[in-house]
């Protein structure tokens, strides 16, 4: 058995209830044979035994009030997993589904995402199985204020710096910000996402979707193509979803899905911008539902979810380009072949593993243009860490400078995935490339500051 494999297996032994978390870690485990095999110092260290074992993981009781009167308990989390190449950085998620198979899946590929940004950040991820859907804003506060009551004595702005995710927005940032300050008596950049008046860096709202685009347009171009005139499906409508369907607009593109969990809608007119407008106000300010979309725009059809289906309808609509940006597993091998049979140029994910490692596989094979949401999703982060650093500076940039230095770092993500492949023979194939270009910074890291 090879090392991989049997790391993988002791994986599997240790924790064999946490399957989103094997997926993620075979994912790229299964990359770095050659990587082994060109450095055997790696495997004496144990550097693969010990990436897959986080530092830390923090779970602790969130208690709060709701406007009844009611009390209400839920589980809160943090996994420090690997701090090799700076402090712990990565979003928190607020989902029904949040446990420590998810939030380790989620972590573990951050530790790669962040390496390939080119910054200092190690690799986090934390969250609840608290659900904001339908709560009032007081009760959105009591909560964040109880999870960071316990959450602030584990992090801090060179130790930990947690951020947004799924259900985790400016206003939930906001009120966590707040209540930290308050318990540490320290005005210090230990968030990012924050708002404008108080730290906040301009386009890191926008910076996953953005950057998504800006990766797939890297990739098109390698091929000779563009968004111009391209038909493109985007799932979710949430932060990335909305920010992504922006960029493909500026490049000349004709986005004609959006979705939430309760469906999808097709709009073959295309969602322009005052469309766009509309469904940002839906869904940032009216936290309304997709499916509204239909009733104010007849050329649009709402398809609601169907969880006896063995594929997901949004795939079947005939497109170019391909954009996942809701969550994980929402894109299957159905689906690929689907999408392939349809003439699908390029697929780049924008959720964290929202293609199933059977829909990854039909894209390889069918040699289907597809960039892995560690490179393609890594904007989001990257502009993180660029508020991390005007925050040290006290100052702040531009829009326009760091919407380049943005534009700058998906291209360089874009050019060191796409050379690692080649440098292994894997031309074209941006998983390996990720991975293997991720891998090699950590491993080095770790080596040189021994076993720790
Ligand atoms: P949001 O909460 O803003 O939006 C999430 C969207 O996905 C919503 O439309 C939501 O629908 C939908 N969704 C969530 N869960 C499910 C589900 N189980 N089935 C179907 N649809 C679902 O989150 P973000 O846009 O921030 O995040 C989306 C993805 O992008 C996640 O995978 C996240 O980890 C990833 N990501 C986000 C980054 C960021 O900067 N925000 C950075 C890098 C990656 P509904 O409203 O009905 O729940």
């Amino acid at each position: 058995m090879s090392i991989v494999e049997k790391v993988f297996q002791s994986v599997k032994r240790r924790d064999p209830d946490q399957p989103e978390f094997h997926q993620a870690v075979w994912e790229v485990l299964e990359s770095l044979e050659p990587v082994l095999e060109a450095h055997p110092e790696y495997i004496d260290a144990g550097i693969v035994s010990r990436i897959v074992e986080p530092e830390r993981m923090i779970q602790f009781r969130v208690p709060w009030v709701d406007d009844e009167g009611n009390t209400h308990v839920n589980r809160g989390f943090r996994i420090q997993f690997n701090g090799a190449i700076g402090p712990y950085k990565g979003g928190l998620r607020f989902h029904p589904s949040v446990n420590a198979s998810i939030l380790k899946f989620l972590a573990f590929e951050q530790i790669f995402k962040n390496s390939l940004t080119g910054l200092p950040m190690g690799g986090g991820k934390g969250g609840s199985d608290f659900d904001p859907k339908g709560k009032s804003d007081q009760e959105v506060m009591r909560f964040c204020q109880s999870f960071m009551m316990e959450l602030w004595r584990h992090i801090g702005a060179n130790c930990d710096v947690p951020a947004g995710d799924i259900g985790v927005g400016g206003r939930e940032i906001g009120y966590m910000f707040g209540m930290y300050k308050k318990l540490q008596n320290e005005f210090e950049g230990v968030l990012t996402g924050k708002g404008m008046s108080y730290g906040g860096s301009l386009i890191r709202p926008e910076a996953t979707g953005y950057g998504l685009v800006y990766f797939a347009r890297e990739m098109l171009s390698a091929k000779g193509k563009s968004f111009e005139g391209a038909n493109v499906s985007i799932s979710g409508s949430g932060n990335v979803a909305q920010f992504a369907a922006e960029k493909v607009l500026d490049l000349g593109g004709k986005v004609v899905t959006l979705s939430d969990s309760g469906g999808f809608v097709y709009d073959p007119d295309g969602i322009d911008r005052a469309k766009l407008e509309w469904v940002m106000d839906l869904k940032n300010n009216r936290r309304g539902r997709i499916s509204e979309y239909a009733d104010q725009f007849p050329s649009a059809q709402y398809t609601a979810v169907d969880r006896n289906l063995d594929h997901n309808p949004l795939w079947s609509v005939n497109v170019d380009v391909a954009l996942p940006c809701a969550t994980q597993n929402e894109l299957n091998g159905a689906d690929a072949a689907n999408l392939v049979s349809n003439s699908v140029t390029a697929v780049a994910e924008g959720a964290n593993m929202p293609c199933t490692p059977e829909a990854v596989e039909v894209f390889l094979k069918e040699k289907v243009l597809f960039a892995p949401g560690k490179a393609s999703n890594a904007g989001g982060v990257a502009t993180s860490g660029l508020e991390m650093s005007q925050n040290s500076l006290r100052l702040n940039w531009t829009r326009e400078e760091v919407d380049q230095r943005l534009n700058d770092i998906m291209v360089n993500i874009h050019k060191n995935a796409y050379e690692t492949a080649k440098k292994y023979g894997r031309e074209g194939d941006y998983v390996f490339g990720a991975n293997v270009a991720g891998f090699l910074k950590i491993a080095e890291s770790m080596l040189a500051q021994g076993v720790v």
